[in-house]
């Protein structure tokens, strides 16, 4: 991977904002939903396996043990770091340029339109015309579904499906368009959270980050322009495989730490890190691809219970302040659950085992992980959050330094 130094003289990502524009398990791994999240509302309730037929998705074999827990909205992050620079490289573009087939549609759009969702009307309807081509921020041009050649679906979420489509325009870049029905947002009473996950990934450029490059709607429907993760979901590989390599977790573990050093730069907390929340870019590199949970800017420190059981830190166990010490204890988990096909504090007899598990760092390692991955998660999994290693020094571990590809270079001095 490369350093958030030479990042910064890369190109940016596709040339889509105005600006540019004028030039132009296991097998018993279940994907668990994480409820009462935008984000897992947006997406974890209907994988695309989830055998809907009428947009109405059920639920995928939610376990005991990945329980809902409460929402609040603002927490904050305690760094006082400066934003880092970094841009990524421009994957849509890349996509293009490799000639990917978008495949065949399957006019899932139009027929989904005329069964599902209404119109909204009043403040929700204001609250969700949402349009990045007059975003303040980072303006885009002016985007309709007519913009786009539709091919093959991709998935489907909670509030729609899932295309990968192509622009209509050189250079006929390559996305994946994420529909939202409106009314049914509005039903699950989630509009401020939408627009909050929208802010917040908008304004994100990290290689290891999903990208959302636009966002434009109609009547019913809100879209969403996001990058197109050409090997899909991370779960299904963890699902299909039990487990990974060290070499493999490493790497992952990585680009997670990576990411996360950038999003905590931007005092973007991401609060529910979880292998189900991760994507695969088309050179298999890992995207983080679900903001439901994040919060952003500071404020005040909130004691709100939220995530997934199983990667939930002690203090949010114990109804305690957080800050972004959250995602590092979620390192932990993921790193032990990569290597060993199971998050470390899991009990399947009792949710109440797994709590009692947490609260006490009740940590067990097999005998098949290396005492340097070890020492890694145990580094990470500190019930003081201030004593969780930081994510600079996760970076430059013995354990990940090992297994980073040659020729990846690493700063973390610039970070
Ligand atoms: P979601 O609503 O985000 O859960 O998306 C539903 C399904 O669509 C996911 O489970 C993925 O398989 C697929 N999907 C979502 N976003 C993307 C993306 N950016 N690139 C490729 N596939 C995606």
């Amino acid at each position: 991977m490369a350093s958030v130094k030479s990042l910064t003289s890369q190109i940016s990502a596709l040339d889509i904002n105005k600006k540019s524009a004028s030039s132009s398990l296991r097998p018993t791994h279940a994907k668990h939903p994480s409820q009462g999240s935008t984000g897992k509302l947006l997406t974890k309730y209907g994988a695309a396996n989830a055998g809907s037929t009428h947009g109405i998705l059920k639920q995928t074999n939610p376990s005991s043990l990945r329980h809902p827990t409460a929402i609040t909205n603002a927490t904050t992050v305690n760094t006082t770091a400066t934003t880092t620079t970094s841009r990524p490289p421009s994957p849509g573009r890349d996509a293009a340029r490799m000639g990917l087939d978008i495949g065949r549609y399957d006019g899932g759009l139009e027929t989904e339109n005329e069964k599902r969702g209404e119109k909204v009307y009043g403040e929700a309807a204001q609250e969700l015309a949402l349009d990045s081509s007059v975003s303040r921020k980072s303006p885009t041009r002016e985007w309709s579904l007519h913009s786009f050649e539709i091919g093959r679906p991709l998935g489907k979420g909670k509030f729609g499906r899932v295309y990968m489509v192509r622009t209509k325009t050189e250079p006929r870049y390559i996305v994946a368009l994420k529909t939202l029905y409106k009314s049914e947002i509005v039903q699950s009473r989630v509009e401020k959270q939408i627009r909050r996950e929208i802010e917040i990934q908008q304004n994100l450029r990290h290689p290891n980050v999903l990208r959302l490059y636009g966002y434009f709607h109609d009547e019913k429907r809100i879209f969403l322009m996001l990058e197109f993760a050409g090997k899909g979901e991370l779960y299904k590989q963890l699902s299909k495989y039990g487990c990974f390599s060290e070499r493999r977790s490493a790497r992952y573990i990585d680009q997670m730490a990576d990411a996360l050093i950038y999003l905590h730069r931007k005092h973007v907390i991401h609060r529910d890190i979880k292998p189900e929340n991760l994507l695969l870019g088309i050179n298999g590199e890992l995207k983080i691809g679900d903001f439901g949970w994040s919060v952003h800017a500071p404020g005040n420190r909130r004691r709100t219970l939220c995530g997934t059981l199983d990667y939930l830190p002690p203090e949010m166990v114990e109804s305690k302040e957080h800050n972004e010490r959250v995602d590092h204890w979620a390192l932990g988990v993921l790193t032990y659950e990569f290597m060993i096909g199971s998050p470390p504090f899991e009990d399947r007899s009792s949710v109440n085992n797994t709590y009692r598990r947490i609260a006490n760092v009740d940590l067990k390692f097999p005998s098949s992980m290396s005492l340097e991955a070890r020492d890694l998660v145990s580094k990470l999994l500190v019930y003081e959050p201030e004593k969780r290693l930081p994510l600079t020094e996760v970076i430059v571990h013995p354990w990940i330094a090992k297994h980073r590809p040659k020729g990846t270079v690493r700063d973390a001095g610039s970070l």
